[in-house]
């Protein structure tokens, strides 16, 4: 193993080890990323859910079969680390409250977002998801996810803004059919563009 790696496998170890903001966690620390520095897609997301938590793999539930759907990928594709990083705003289950998940912890993204961010040069497409995210990393604020959602052509073509792929999100779907007849075929033309320079 080189230095890059070595250097890489004890930054994954760092962020795996955390527990900066243990006291604030139900069910204790358990970072869920997947990164590795040739990724070419970044999915930036809110933070693991219950069923992701338990299974230690991101987007291990309904919401990432729907995603991977919307990106026209495979699980193995999806999982693959040098294809495609995924680092929530909040690493690990921030626990639920009245209306589902809590939000993503603060500690976490000040703690090491820029950290993993800075090494993936190969980067060609960052797909952000939800409100937190979508604060963190679009150069413009827009005053709800559906609005940001809806001006995906000003992030174009490096970014792409989604909304959450959670169940949840169903009647957001219906309400907005433009979604999945405008930008969806977008976005799985875009993902493919990106991997086929991957294997060139
Ligand atoms: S949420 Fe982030 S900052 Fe908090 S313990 Fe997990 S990895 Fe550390």
């Amino acid at each position: 193993m080189d230095n890059h790696n070595d250097a890489s496998t004890e930054l994954l170890n760092k962020v795996r080890h955390c527990s900066l903001c243990a006291a604030h966690l139900p069910l204790g620390p358990r970072p869920i990323l997947q990164w590795h520095p040739q990724a070419r897609i970044l999915i930036a997301g809110q933070a693991p859910g219950r069923k992701a938590h338990d299974a230690g793999l991101p987007f291990a539930d309904a919401s990432g079969e729907r995603l991977r759907g919307w990106m026209g990928l495979t699980a193995e594709q999806f999982y693959n680390p040098q294809l495609v990083a995924i680092l929530p705003m909040g690493f690990c289950f921030p626990g639920t409250g009245k209306s589902g998940d809590l939000p993503p912890r603060p500690e976490c993204a000040p703690a090491w977002r820029q950290t993993l961010l800075k090494p993936l040069k190969q980067l060609q497409l960052t797909i952000v998801i939800g409100q937190y995210a979508q604060a963190y990393h679009l150069p413009t604020a827009q005053p709800s996810v559906t609005h940001t959602v809806a001006s995906w052509q000003d992030y174009w073509p490096d970014i792409i803004p989604l909304p959450h792929p959670s169940p949840r999100n169903n009647i957001w779907l219906k309400r907005n059919p433009w979604f999945a007849e405008q930008l969806l075929p977008k976005l799985q033309a875009r993902v493919k563009q990106v991997l086929l320079l991957k294997l060139q």
